[in-house]
């Protein structure tokens, strides 16, 4: 019997995925999105999204939860900001998200979306999904944080952070805010984002730095702390993918996204570069001559985060006073606005 082939199979329906299948979209090629998952959108993640991303999306004002035009700030308890005069950061539900996505693709005929199909298994010239091969031209993974493509084209991915998140029924918390605790999570933070009907409250480390035992642990310190009231809170951990080397491979293989390791170490944000290289990586399959300057962009940006990121990580027991002069040098509204720049 002949194999069924597609022109471009794209594994995983995530932000990144979408947004490649988005691109591809009205053209004469045949495209697969396959996803394991029987329903597109939900993924562990605490849904924040930088101005960035909002502008990228065009993205409906009912999708957002909140907007945030100043982010509420905590090192050794005492607050402070980081203000622009317009908003630079949003919330929104992941699935949500998703769903709003996978609607922009109900006109393009040449895209098929297929859910509860999970690949498992790659080869240079097919997938394998429930034990059947299927054929493409250009395979595009968009698999995550853990994903087999990745694993099939053998990258390693040491620089990658996990996060972990209590979703919390409450909607009692207004504000963004972000705790830095030097003891209890190195060189990274908590957070607590709010939604329309739940909170998330979480935190995130390299655990090449703070091991996942040690981060888990420090984070219920930290909760009991600021006595967060855990009761019917649903737990979830998940890697961020922050190693990115190559997004192409062999001509017709690619990585978006977090299977790509293009979110921030530092930041933990990975939906606006999942965003941008799903839909580069949709430009580079229409014109093979196609030079993507937004995911050399991208490189460059996180490049910046991994020198943030590694100073604060080797200033070891003088972290605190690295963080206090961050502190204070947010008082200058020039310097916000860099940095808002840089991680917004
Ligand atoms: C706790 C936590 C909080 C976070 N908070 C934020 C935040 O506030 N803001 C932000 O920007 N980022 C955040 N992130 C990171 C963000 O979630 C990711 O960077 C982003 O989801 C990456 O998008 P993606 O499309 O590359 O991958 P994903 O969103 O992971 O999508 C991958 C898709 O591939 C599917 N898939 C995987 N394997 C297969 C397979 N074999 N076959 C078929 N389908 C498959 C999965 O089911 C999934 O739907 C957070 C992450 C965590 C863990």
């Amino acid at each position: 019997m002949e194999m069924e082939t597609y022109d471009v199979i794209i594994v995983g329906a995530g932000p990144a995925g979408l947004n490649c299948a988005k691109q591809l979209g009205g053209n004469n090629l045949r495209v697969l999105v396959a996803e394991r998952n029987s329903v597109i959108g939900p993924k562990v993640c605490a849904g924040g999204l930088t101005g960035k991303g909002i502008g990228l999306l065009n993205l409906p004002d009912q999708l957002v939860a909140f907007k945030y035009d100043k982010i509420h700030l905590f090192h050794w308890d005492k607050l402070f900001h980081l203000q622009d005069d317009k908003n630079f950061i949003c919330t929104i539900d992941r699935k949500e998200l998703g769903q709003w996505q996978l609607g922009q693709l109900e006109k393009f005929p040449n895209i098929t979306v297929k859910t509860d199909f999970a690949v498992s298994k790659i080869t240079s010239e097919y997938v394998v999904v429930n034990g059947n091969k299927i054929g493409y031209r250009h395979l595009v993974g968009a698999d995550g944080s853990s994903s087999l493509i990745r694993r099939y084209l053998k990258l390693t991915a040491q620089k990658t952070d996990i996060a972990i998140q209590y979703i919390l029924p409450t909607t009692q918390y207004k504000e963004l805010e972000i705790y830095f605790d030097s003891n209890l999570f190195a060189a990274w933070y908590a957070w607590i984002f709010p939604h329309k009907n739940y909170t998330s409250i979480g935190c995130m480390g390299n655990p090449r730095v703070i091991s996942s035992k040690r981060l888990t642990k420090n984070f219920s310190t930290w909760l009991k702390k600021y006595g967060i009231d855990m009761n019917g809170a649903k737990y979830e951990a998940f890697p961020i993918n922050g190693d990115h080397s190559q997004y192409r491979f062999e001509g017709n293989i690619y990585l978006a996204g977090d299977a790509g390791g293009f979110a921030s170490g530092l930041t933990g944000e990975g939906i606006y570069q999942a965003l941008v290289s799903g839909e580069e990586i949709g430009k580079m399959i229409l014109d093979k001559n196609y030079h993507s300057e937004k995911i050399d962009e991208l490189v460059r940006l996180q490049h910046r985060h991994h020198k943030i990121l590694n100073a604060l990580v080797v200033a070891g027991k003088f972290r605190p006073l690295l963080i206090e002069a961050g502190k204070y040098s947010l008082k200058s509204k020039s310097i916000s606005k860099k940095l808002i720049e840089t991680i917004a």
